[in-house]
């Protein structure tokens, strides 16, 4: 289904189920031999979820009809489970350096089942704001509840859309723009128009004082590349023609067909004129730093993406 501009989802859905794909990433990583992050809450939402095309990542064995066909795509799901733990463990630590620093207030936009509120050792006093649609939050809260997980900070949840105007829902939830706080948007950006990115980072502008820090998951200069992108595809494709013949039951949805293919502005570049002091660092690098080494073999097979970070010097 194309996406449409108040589009809705529940976390087996559209948008929603791309949560569930992260959470599957993240319980291979856990549960593999030398992971380099722990969600252990990652198992519970598969659990909760039941069967479906997310949980891809955690299923050791994929059909051997597909291995054969398509010999590329294990060492591809590989490559996307190194990925993701590189990038759970640089939010992770991230987050860790700015209660250190003091900040109290966290925001994690389009939180979707990323369990942080429940897993790291924040510091008492800090209240962590959750944002994302309302039927991802009540999943999220409900079966975490039902577990009897309870969260290590003060969690405050903020169920909107993010297109919608989620500053004043943040701030009638206890945010105080006058504290520094720290954000960010992980997995989030290719899932919103260019237009409400750009509106995004305003509205973070307008609510994050001197000494917050932001981190983001960003597209990089080859997202957009259009040969690499129809190989994707294709091969993406492929994929599904063969699982809806071996298993019909499971649903792959294409995440090309959530994102929005718009030209962005560079958000290092912009947090960098907008008075934050900034540091890119390339997907393959990140990796790297992780002991996360991209195959050689293999082509394009980590997403054209950029970690930045950045600290609020300015005005
Ligand atoms: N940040 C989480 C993580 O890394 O595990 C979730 C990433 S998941 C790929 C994308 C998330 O973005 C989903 O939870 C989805 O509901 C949320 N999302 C995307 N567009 C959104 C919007 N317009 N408003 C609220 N949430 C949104």
């Amino acid at each position: 289904m194309p996406r449409t501009d108040n589009d809705t989802w529940g976390i087996t859905e559209s948008v929603g189920a791309t949560a569930l794909g992260v959470a599957a990433a993240r319980a291979a990583e856990t549960e593999s031999e030398a992971p380099l992050i722990s969600d252990p809450f990652a198992r519970v939402f598969l659990d909760a979820a039941g069967d479906g095309m997310w949980n891809w990542f955690a299923v050791p064995n994929l059909p051997a009809e597909i291995v054969e066909a398509e010999p590329d795509l294990k060492p591809r799901m590989q490559r996307m489970v190194d990925y993701m733990a590189a990038r759970t463990a640089f939010f992770d630590q991230f987050f860790l350096d700015a209660t250190r620093a003091d900040v109290r207030q966290v925001v994690i936009l389009a939180a979707g089942l990323d369990s942080r509120a429940w897993r790291l050792p924040w510091p008492d006093g800090t209240a962590v704001y959750e944002l994302d649609q309302p039927r991802v939050l009540e999943f999220k809260s409900s079966t975490l509840r039902d577990n009897g997980a309870e969260p290590t900070c003060n969690l405050v949840h903020v169920p909107i859309d993010l297109r919608h105007d989620w500053p004043e829902a943040l701030q009638r939830a206890g945010f105080d723009a006058s504290a520094p706080s720290v954000w960010s948007a992980e997995g989030l950006l290719p899932f919103l128009p260019a237009a409400a990115q750009e509106l995004l980072f305003e509205r973070v502008q307008a609510l994050g004082s001197a000494g917050s820090r932001i981190a983001v998951e960003a597209p990089g200069p080859g997202f957009l590349a259009p040969d690499a992108l129809a190989k994707q595809r294709e091969t993406m494709q492929r994929v599904r023609d063969l699982m809806a013949k071996l298993e019909p039951e499971r649903d792959i949805p294409d995440v090309h067909d959530l994102w929005y293919f718009e030209e962005r502005d560079d958000v290092g570049d912009w947090l960098a004129s907008h008075g934050w002091e900034v540091t890119v660092t390339p997907a393959e690098e990140l990796m790297a730093g992780y002991g996360r080494q991209l195959a050689q073999d293999i082509e394009d097979a980590a997403p054209q993406t950029l970690f930045v970070s950045a600290e609020r010097v300015g005005e």
